[in-house]
């Protein structure tokens, strides 16, 4: 086990107090509000609440900003973001621990992977470019389509991948011109305060600025006249919040919301060597993954074979403290959750559905615990299939018919991912591209890429992040026609 007192003693990145960042200074609050660290249960640190007068000051330095950032050069504001990542690369076994104890998730296996993600897709977005297209040029005139920045874009983020899914829209904001407020979730603003702070040191100031507060913040800024565009990940539920809000001020939007992926394994799938990998699509970061398998679709030829085989591997993990070394599977990430997750459970047994994994919570226990629960066939129309429980547990559900689990499959009104894992490559890709998603997985499990467009159909998102049409939407197309 990891001494983390010690190593909190040696680290400046832990102690507190912690800032807000606003025009390019560290800036106190009057009021604080508890951060909890899940997988104890106790208070880890007090984070500083953002008054609306603040929000307001970071949104007036961000539009000051915006005036000199969005006019220099992609290759200038390359140089930026590539200093940026170098100065985060500097603290980044901090920003990892910090990760681990607000956050909850192991971390070797997914805090720190997740801050090396965050630093790789800097470096990699900031080479990326959107050139000027001449999209008609004839003896007469010429025209041209241009994309200019939006202006100050504001990101609210959610409490799963705190880091990643708050640098996946700095980095192609930044880059393509605009300047950016960061909301994060008030269970896990440690980290984004702290990247904030050593964003500080790097851009000019008012590029970036983070304000930590209560939900309160979050329409503050939807409805906020000076933010041109939100760019939002969480619920399905505070998303259409937010496009209510956002309407008054016409703002951009790009919504990465809830789902309710299924995985379909086919009759012909060599099911026993892609466990592993239904295990951890599924129960990775606990299961509070937005493209987490959510419902995990067999055949009947091998039901009970793989369920016996899902059981074994899954009481091969360990679940605890993130920080200790031998825990695979951490805590739910707060109590809300905790307490959404315990919900299902209940449902569950209420309904006599048959639990061959886990189901009682420790109540002795501090902390946030679930245990990986594995419900066997529950009925299509039950809690656990038709909602997302966003943790640890897991239905595996009988089919017969491939027809039938693809009409299951749709049968939702999210649409974020998906996966189709089988032996007959062409029959796995048929069956993907009947799925009504914004990604499907064929035969391998959450692959993601700067170039790689990321976002939901249906209810569970607008637009997309990553990708050349992720970066696009940091932009507003400009159309100039020039005769010759
Ligand atoms: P949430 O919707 O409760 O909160 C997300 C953020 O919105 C937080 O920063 C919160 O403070 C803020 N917020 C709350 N009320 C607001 C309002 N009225 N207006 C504006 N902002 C407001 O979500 P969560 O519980 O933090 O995250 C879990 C959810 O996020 C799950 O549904 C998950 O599937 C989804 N998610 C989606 C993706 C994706 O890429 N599609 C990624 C991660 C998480």
């Amino acid at each position: 086990m990891l001494n983390v007192s010690a190593k909190t003693a040696s680290n400046t990145l832990f102690d507190g107090p912690y800032y807000l960042s606003i025009a390019g200074k560290l800036v106190e609050t009057q009021a604080t509000f508890e951060v909890m660290n899940p997988a104890t249960g106790q208070v880890l640190a007090h984070a500083p609440a953002a008054t609306t007068e603040q929000l307001d000051e970071a949104v007036a330095a961000a539009k000051v900003a915006f005036k000199t950032w969005s006019a220099l050069s992609y290759d200038e504001r390359e140089q930026y973001l590539l200093a940026y990542a170098d100065a985060l690369e500097a603290h980044r076994d901090e920003l990892a621990v910090l990760l681990t104890l607000e956050q909850g998730k192991p971390l070797k296996t997914m805090a720190e992977p997740e801050v090396d993600q965050s630093i790789s897709w800097i470096r990699q977005i900031a080479a990326r470019r959107i050139p000027v297209e001449i999209v008609e040029e004839n003896d007469s005139h010429i025209v041209e389509l241009h994309h200019t920045p939006l202006g100050v874009v504001g990101a609210i983020t959610p409490w799963n991948f705190p880091v990643l899914l708050a640098l996946w829209k700095v980095a192609p904001a930044l880059l393509t011109g605009n300047t950016m407020v960061i909301k994060p979730s008030p269970f896990t603003p440690l980290t984004t305060l702290r990247f904030g702070q050593i964003a500080q040191s790097v851009l000019p100031a008012g590029v970036l600025s983070i304000v930590s507060g209560g939900n309160e913040l979050g329409p503050q800024m939807t409805a906020h006249p000076d933010i041109a565009k939100i760019s939002f990940t969480g619920s399905t539920e505070t998303g259409k919040h937010v496009i209510r809000s956002a309407a008054g001020t016409v703002k951009r939007l790009t919504l990465e919301m809830g789902g309710n992926d299924a995985a379909i394994v086919m009759p012909d799938a060599d099911w026993k060597s892609v466990i592993p990998q239904l295990f951890w699509g599924a129960i990775g970061n606990s299961g509070q993954w937005c493209v987490g398998i959510k419902r995990l679709y067999i055949h009947r030829a091998y039901h009970q074979a793989f369920v016996s085989a899902f059981v074994e591997y899954a009481r091969q993990q360990k679940l605890g403290d993130g920080l200790d070394p031998e825990v695979t599977v951490g805590p739910v990430q707060n109590k809300m959750q905790f307490d959404k997750v315990r919900e299902f459970l209940d449902d569950i047994k209420a309904r006599g559905q048959k639990i061959v994994l886990g189901g009682e919570v420790d109540e002795s226990r501090p902390g946030y615990f679930i245990p990986v629960t594995v419900v066997d066939n529950p009925p299509e129309n039950s809690k656990i299939v038709q909602q997302e429980q966003f943790g640890p547990i897991v239905p595996i559900i009988v089919y017969d018919d491939v027809d039938d689990v693809v009409a299951r499959a749709n049968d939702s009104p999210f649409g974020l991912g998906g996966s189709v894992w089988g032996r007959d490559t062409r029959a796995a890709v048929a069956v993907a591209n009947r799925l009504e998603t914004g990604m499907v997985w064929v035969n391998e499990m959450h692959t993601q890429g700067v170039d790689i467009p990321f976002g939901g159909h249906k209810q569970s998102g607008v637009g997309t992040e990553g990708g050349h049409e992720g970066r696009l939407l940091f932009t507003n197309p400009k159309t100039v026609l020039i005769k010759k």
